[in-house]
């Protein structure tokens, strides 16, 4: 049998007189890479803004086989959800372990100002020791105290992977991540994702369409809002 981590059911989200999307529904189980592609403005990135509750969806959304309401941005980590943005997403001023401890903020029980300001050593401690580990993940231990801004942009972009990771999520959305990689980087973030997805499902936005192909399991193909085929990459 196997295990159903999130369920989306008729999903729709206008913005005033466009719909965004429509009736949307899929699945995606444990240890799946499950791929989203289609046009640009097809609703692909909207179809997670919709799961972490930025916009606001009509349908249903089950997390664990359980149907919940739909989630706010700030119960996403806590819900076992991460995702990483179109584009990079890093707030650039930080150091890359400050914004990769921002990721971790679900394990800082005095909440996240007072952990990383150093109000509360004991698990500020704790925090950077669980950033290095996401960044050692992605091969980026060694950049932790850099800025994000000195970073050559395919550096910047496995950072942001490291800080969905840090949450140690279930369920893993990655919007685009290829985008703006040359070959080397894309063959390794292939490879990373099959690594991960037996820890973390993905559901995988992305128009290099050799990553879609070569890692996913199941592939929804969506165009003005809508699904218009699902099925294995041969089959799609
Ligand atoms: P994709 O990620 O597939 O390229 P998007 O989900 O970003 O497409 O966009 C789908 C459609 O919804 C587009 O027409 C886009 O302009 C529109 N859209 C997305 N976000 C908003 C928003 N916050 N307000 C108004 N329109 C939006
Ligand atoms: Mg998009």
């Amino acid at each position: 049998m196997t295990s159903q981590l999130l369920a989306l059911d008729e999903v729709s989200v206008s913005f005033g007189g466009l719909a965004a999307l429509k009736d949307v529904s899929l699945k995606l189980n444990a240890g799946e890479i499950v791929g989203l592609i289609g046009p640009n403005g097809a609703g692909k990135s909207t179809l997670f803004n919709a799961i972490s509750g930025l916009v606001n969806p009509t349908g249903e959304i089950s997390l664990f086989d359980h149907k919940i309401s739909w989630p706010k941005p700030h119960e996403l980590a806590q819900l076992g959800i991460s995702r990483t943005l179109q584009g990079v997403g890093l707030f650039n001023d930080l150091s890359v372990l400050e914004n990769v401890m921002i990721g971790a903020s679900k394990f800082a029980k005095g909440g996240l100002i007072s952990a990383t300001l150093g109000f509360d050593k004991g698990h500020e401690a704790e925090l950077k020791e669980r950033a290095l580990n996401a960044l050692a993940w992605v091969d980026c231990r060694h950049y932790a105290d850099r800025e994000v801004e000195s970073l050559p942009y395919p550096i910047t972009k496995r950072i942001a992977i490291a800080r969905a990771l840090v949450s140690e999520p279930k369920i893993l959305l990655l919007d685009e991540p290829a985008g703006g990689l040359g070959s080397e980087d894309i063959a390794w973030l292939n490879q990373f994702i099959k690594d991960i997805s037996r820890k973390s499902a993905v559901l995988i936005v992305e128009h290099h369409m050799d990553v879609v192909m070569s890692i996913c399991n199941r592939i929804y193909v969506l165009n003005f809002g809508e699904v218009i085929a699902s099925g294995t990459p041969q089959e799609v």
